[in-house]
């Protein structure tokens, strides 16, 4: 996959359609049905890689036709239970996973400036956070990890603009 900080709109569509791709194949391994409305959300969800909400995917399916509200977020379970997009908890928003087939915690940069997210998976990360938590005496079930800060681009600009 590209460098999400760095993907341009014309590189991005492989991104989306290897994302969809990928959904397929999982799908079809796992025996579960990636229905249309299912996949529409998909690929809107990731049409930029940037956390989007649910009423914003929800606004824009109701721009192509009639949608309820639950069958947007019925989508959004499915896509989750699948492992296919991340929730980030902080943003309320969702993001595309382009490594589903491997089950693994989020692990998140954000950039402040253009919303701009990378997701980073990196198992040392979970291990120590698994580590502190059990000498605590605290079972983590899931593990969120986002970090807040600049991407290479907008820090630049930040530096140009003095
Ligand atoms: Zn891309
Ligand atoms: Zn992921
Ligand atoms: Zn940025």
């Amino acid at each position: 996959m590209q460098d999400p900080f760095d993907c341009t709109p014309s590189a991005h569509l492989q991104c989306v359609s290897n994302a969809l791709a990928q959904a397929d194949s999982l799908c079809r391994q796992r025996q579960v049905r990636l229905t249309a409305m299912r996949r529409k959300v998909l690929e809107l969800v990731w049409q930029q890689h940037r956390p989007i909400g649910a009423y914003d995917l929800l606004e824009q399916l109701q721009q192509q036709g009639r949608v309820a509200p639950p069958t947007v977020y019925r989508a959004l379970d499915f896509l989750q239970q699948q492992r296919l997009i991340h929730r980030l908890e902080s943003l309320n928003a969702f993001v595309g996973c382009a490594r589903a087939e491997h089950p693994h915690q989020g692990q998140f940069l954000i950039c402040q400036t253009c919303r701009s997210l990378a997701e980073i998976s990196d198992p040392q990360i979970s291990h120590a956070i698994n580590q502190s938590a059990a000498a605590a005496g605290f079972t983590p079930l899931t593990q969120t990890v986002e970090v807040a800060g600049l991407c290479a681009g907008c820090r630049q600009k930040e530096q140009a603009d003095g």
